[in-house]
């Protein structure tokens, strides 16, 4: 079981692209669209992001802007849950709710409707990938504003070596498919 599943991911390692220098000097970006444009990647990918949340009593899925909104809405349908969109400012047009975080150089801001979560839905924070992990810190600060509970969390990639996952909610599991 824990052999096959090393095969499925690296299947799905080998359709991961690394681009350099983007979007600017100095990083490797993880490039999943040829991921995406596979329909056997494609579909293994969201089977593999949903396993770990079943009979996990998920109500909402939600998804960081952008690549969040790639799969977001496919493990929420699968989960039986709904999906909620956390989006950069400006963009959500009905009361929004937003948190700020720190960036290399500055910060940067992410909002969420004030109306998406109610107190107690039970929230699984899912985005293409994590890095230092700033992003879905400031997902987590919004869900709990509003008075959700993260159940845990899921990303296709996790930049191991950035520790980003220590910025999360402590005891909330981190669902990663691949670790670089
Ligand atoms: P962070 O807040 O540092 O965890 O950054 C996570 C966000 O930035 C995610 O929405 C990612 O899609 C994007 N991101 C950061 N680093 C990379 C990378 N090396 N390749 C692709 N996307 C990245």
């Amino acid at each position: 079981m824990e052999s096959f599943e090393k095969e499925l991911k690296k299947i799905l390692e080998s359709r991961i692209r690394d681009v350099k220098d983007f979007p600017k000097p100095g990083i490797l970006f993880k490039d999943i669209t040829p991921l995406l444009r596979d329909p056997e990647t494609l579909n293994l990918t969201l089977r593999m992001l949903v396993k770990p949340f079943l009979s996990k009593n998920i109500e909402l899925v939600v998804g960081l802007e952008s690549r969040g909104f790639l799969f977001g809405p496919g493990l929420a349908m699968n989960l039986h849950a709904g999906f909620v969109p956390i989006r950069k400012p400006n963009k959500l047009p009905a009361k929004t709710v937003s948190a700020t975080y720190q960036l290399e150089y500055g910060e940067d801001k992410v909002e969420v409707h004030a109306d998406a979560i109610i107190k107690g839905n039970r929230v699984v924070i899912h985005d293409d990938l994590i890095a230092t992990g700033g992003t879905a810190a400031a997902a987590t600060e919004l869900v709990e504003r509003l008075g959700g509970e993260v159940v845990g969390y899921s990303f296709l990639i996790e930049l191991d070596a950035l520790g980003g996952r220590k910025q999360l909610k402590e005891g909330a599991p981190v669902e990663t498919l691949l670790k670089f």
